[in-house]
């Protein structure tokens, strides 16, 4: 008799970012046959509670771990009694599972040392762009060695595929699936809301833009705030709070600083995360995604797409692949504000046009992204690379078969 293997999912972070949006989808839908191991505690184990997935965050605080993806070997070395405590706790969670699946490059590095010690098969998901606008030599170095270690590997675009393997990457098990989106959610009626909201983000005098994402330097929300310099009749909105580093946070500071000095101010809001972004992406004219380097896939631009929404979009990675130039969308070079303000420009007065590269941006995406039929894509990814698990037929005395609950039940759990 064979029973589906045990999926133990691990994630360095307990924040909300596209890669654990994503792995939510994966998990809840898994979650009869998987828990999830954190980092840490917050938003996104939450978030998989309330969905009735099993959390397991180390008892030890592991916030002390400076490694990040520009880390240096001294990061390393400080961090090595934080990186074994995680390794320990890990492996005596893992031990109950048949497969480990690494979410994120820093997941990596500690799953991979659990995997070989307990001989579990590992699978990783890629959803960064290895190369050096993100990570140092040492940590694509690092990274790619223990990604190779694995059995398969999905990247969420074939740009972060392209990376890896640029990067060094020799798994020859490596495939690629987008990440999916729930189609219905985004055709929500929020029409009240978001007229509540364009009336407290200037109202329907000036046409209002949008950008949302997390606030990072290579999200590009300087370019906007030099593009509304260019549109003084436009006003903008950001939707999106700096998540990971101090120096996000110090960017963000700088924003405020650029928007003052470049005389915005009035121009633009700044909102911080929303649980839910659909009322903001209802409520806006356009939207614009401004990233500097390469996106690896670019889950906002999709959902501007669902929510019926023009958008505008950096060239390069995922969203050159997402989008048809001019026909569901509007690619523009990075860091060019004087193009982004103009492409605004041009969808502000074509209306018409604008109505329509939203419409075939819809249908595009409605048709590549639904995430039923991506789940079934990422569960094949995992049954193919999962081992067969075998189990003798649990019987009671009277040698009838029993039937087994599973032992996952919704709760936090310390390990
Ligand atoms: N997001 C959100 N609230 C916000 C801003 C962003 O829930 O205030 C979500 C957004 O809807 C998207 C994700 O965060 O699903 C960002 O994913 P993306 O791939 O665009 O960027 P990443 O964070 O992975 O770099």
């Amino acid at each position: 008799m064979t029973s589906d293997p045990k999926i133990l999912f691990v994630d360095y972070t307990a924040e909300l970012g596209g890669g654990q949006l994503c792995l939510a989808d994966i998990a809840v839908h898994l979650r009869h046959r998987c828990e999830v191991f954190l980092f840490e505690s917050g938003p996104f184990q939450d978030l998989l509670e309330k969905e009735g997935v099993v959390v397991r965050v180390p008892k030890r605080d592991t916030a002390s771990l400076s490694v990040r993806k520009k880390s240096n070997w001294f990061s390393y070395l400080s961090s090595i009694p934080v990186l074994l405590s995680l390794v320990a706790s890990l492996a005596r969670v893992a031990s109950r599972f048949d497969l480990l699946y690494a979410n994120t490059a820093k997941a990596v590095m500690v799953a991979v040392p659990v995997a070989l010690v307990l001989r579990k098969p590992l699978l990783v998901h890629l959803h960064d762009i290895i190369g050096p606008d993100h990570f140092n030599r040492l940590n694509s170095w690092l990274f790619v060695g223990g990604a190779n270690l694995a059995k398969a590997i999905v990247a969420n675009s074939d740009a972060s595929a392209a990376a890896y393997r640029k990067a060094g990457g020799k798994n020859r098990n490596l495939e690629v699936i987008p990440n999916g989106f729930a189609v219905e959610r985004f055709a929500a009626d929020v029409t009240a809301q978001s007229r509540t909201l364009r009336t407290s983000l200037g109202g329907e005098d000036k046409p209002l833009v949008g950008l949302f994402g997390r606030i990072a330097a290579w999200k590009g929300q300087k370019v906007l705030i030099e593009a509304l310099k260019q549109l003084p009749d436009v006003n903008g909105v950001i939707v999106g709070e700096a998540l990971f580093t101090a120096a996000d946070q110090q960017y963000k500071r700088e924003l405020f600083a650029l928007a003052e000095k470049l005389g915005v101010s009035t121009q633009l809001q700044f909102e911080g995360f929303q649980t839910d972004v659909l009322p903001y992406l209802k409520a806006v004219d356009v939207v614009v995604h401004c990233s500097t380097s390469p996106e690896p896939f670019g889950r906002v631009i999709v959902e501007a797409q669902l929510a019926g929404k023009a958008v505008i979009a950096t060239k390069g990675g995922g969203p050159s692949e997402i989008i048809d130039d001019r026909v569901t969308g509007i690619l523009v070079s990075p860091s060019n504000s004087a193009e982004l303000a103009g492409a605004i420009q041009e969808l502000l007065e074509n209306r018409k046009w604008a109505e329509q590269l939203a419409a075939n941006g819809r249908q595009a995406a409605i048709r590549r992204f639904g995430l039923e039929s991506v789940l079934k894509e990422w569960t094949a990814f995992i049954n193919r690379n999962a081992p067969t698990v075998t189990k003798p037929r649990p019987v009671t005395e009277d040698g009838i078969e029993k039937r087994e609950a599973h032992p996952a039940a919704v709760g936090r759990r310390e390990v």
